[in-house]
């Protein structure tokens, strides 16, 4: 089968709110295209004295309401366009919640589970030296995203602190370990902000305590998704990983599948529950389902047997336009990615307000501030999607390109 373009489906997203809204066809036509594609080589001396070079990529898709603003990611199937349309997400998504960065997305093709830790440390200097010009508090601001870690943003910050004459200037990258300038709650950002929207869009099917949850993608998103909301009384029945799923009708207990996968490398074959495949898990039947992995998981292939009430994307890209057509028909709610994950940029953000100001905030006091921005939207987003009467993600678009065109055009072009 041939590879889903992400981009050209980002586009299509954009497209539906646009004729909607009936989006001026200037600031249209300007979003069709990212303002800057960077690509890059980095060669990586290996532990075994031999030379790699990989290829890296970032894009700064649009930066009309603030700085570039997005993700490093590190995976052997990224290429230009799938960076492409992440920085398109980007640009949304810091829209979608009102914070005033613009959007931006790297990516470095490499499988990070083959490179011993010198190597990835290597790797990912060698990523800010080949970027550095093209880098800054007030340009471009790189973050976590896929297989990149707190560990690789300190690396990262400290490389670019060395090209610049040791300058310390923390708020060049977000997500970073909170000994060197992270941000309390960043670690756990995005699933919080999906836990807040999801609240919402509980009260608004009026889903009751101890409704089932499905979650594919048991990384940073996935896991900490599923620790909140089992503590927030839902049931979460089955999760996944790269090498498969468990499901279990019963309920899961999230923290210790966390120690089983710390222990054995994977969810599978955890106690009490059965194994079944990352094609399965999409499939079965709960109040809502997170994909929190990869892009292009629900397609026009399979959204006629998802069995779930609502989803929640936590991942960026997970639905196909077909396919949201298709969900849309059988009554799916589906909150966007541009919201639902939206936390972590927003928390990313507060991170580099507290860099700027060289003063740290409590976790009560970055979770008071996030909470009302995700809400707030979401209640903007509900309002769209009853006066166009139209799906949750062109309402985010509707929010968000409004947003970005009224800066355009303050701005000029
Ligand atoms: P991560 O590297 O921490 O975790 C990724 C998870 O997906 C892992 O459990 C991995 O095993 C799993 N996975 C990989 N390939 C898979 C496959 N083919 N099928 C099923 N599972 C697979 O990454 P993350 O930061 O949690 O990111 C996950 C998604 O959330 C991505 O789409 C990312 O862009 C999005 N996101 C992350 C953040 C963030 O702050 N980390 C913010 C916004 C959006």
């Amino acid at each position: 089968m041939a590879k889903i373009d992400p981009f050209k489906s980002a586009l299509t997203q954009l497209k539906k709110a646009a004729d909607l809204m009936d989006l001026d066809p200037e600031v249209y036509a300007r979003l069709q295209k990212p303002k800057k594609e960077i690509q890059v080589s980095i060669p990586v001396r290996m532990d075994d004295g031999s030379l790699k070079v990989y290829e890296g990529y970032r894009v700064q898709y649009d930066n009309t309401r603030g700085p570039n603003k997005g993700g490093i990611r590190f995976h052997h199937d990224t290429d230009i366009n799938e960076v492409k349309a992440l920085s398109f997400w980007m640009t949304f998504k810091c829209a979608t919640v009102g914070i005033p960065m613009g959007g931006g997305k790297g990516g470095v093709t490499v499988n990070p589970k083959e490179l011993s830790t010198t190597e990835l440390e290597k790797l990912s200097r060698g990523f800010i030296r080949a970027l550095s010009r093209d880098l800054g508090p007030a340009i471009d601001v790189p973050a976590p995203d896929v297989y990149t870690t707190p560990q690789i943003m300190a690396w990262m910050m400290d490389e670019y602190f060395m090209l610049n004459n040791g300058e310390y200037a923390p708020a060049i990258i977000t997500g970073k370990p909170l000994e060197v300038g992270g941000s309390e709650g960043r670690g756990y950002s995005t699933a919080q902000g999906g836990v807040y929207v999801t609240l919402e869009l509980a009260k608004k099917m009026k889903l009751k305590k101890g409704s089932t949850v499905v979650i594919q993608g048991f990384g940073n998103a996935g896991s900490y998704m599923a620790k909140i909301l089992t503590n927030k009384g839902y049931k979460v029945i089955a999760v996944s990983d790269s090498k498969g799923g468990i499901l279990n009708p019963k309920g899961l207990d999230p923290v210790k599948v966390d120690l089983h996968k710390k222990q054995t490398g994977s969810v599978l074959d955890f106690a009490g529950a059965k194994n079944i495949t990352n094609k399965q898990i999409l499939e079965v039947q709960c109040d809502i389902l997170v994909p929190a992995a990869l892009e292009n998981v629900i397609t026009k292939e399979n959204a006629g047997r998802v069995k779930a009430r609502a989803i929640v994307e936590l991942a960026n890209g997970p639905t196909t336009p077909e396919a949201d057509e298709k969900l849309a028909q059988n009554g799916i709610l589906l909150v966007p990615d541009i919201l639902a994950n939206a936390g972590g940029v927003t928390v990313s953000y507060f991170e580099g307000v507290q860099n700027t100001y060289n003063y740290y905030w409590t976790e009560k006091e970055v979770l008071a501030k996030l909470e009302p921005i995700m809400v707030d939207n979401f209640d903007l987003i509900w309002k769209n999607h009853e006066k166009y009467n139209c799906d949750l993600r062109t309402a985010a678009y509707i929010l968000a390109a409004g947003r970005i065109a009224s800066a355009m055009k303050l701005r000029g072009f």
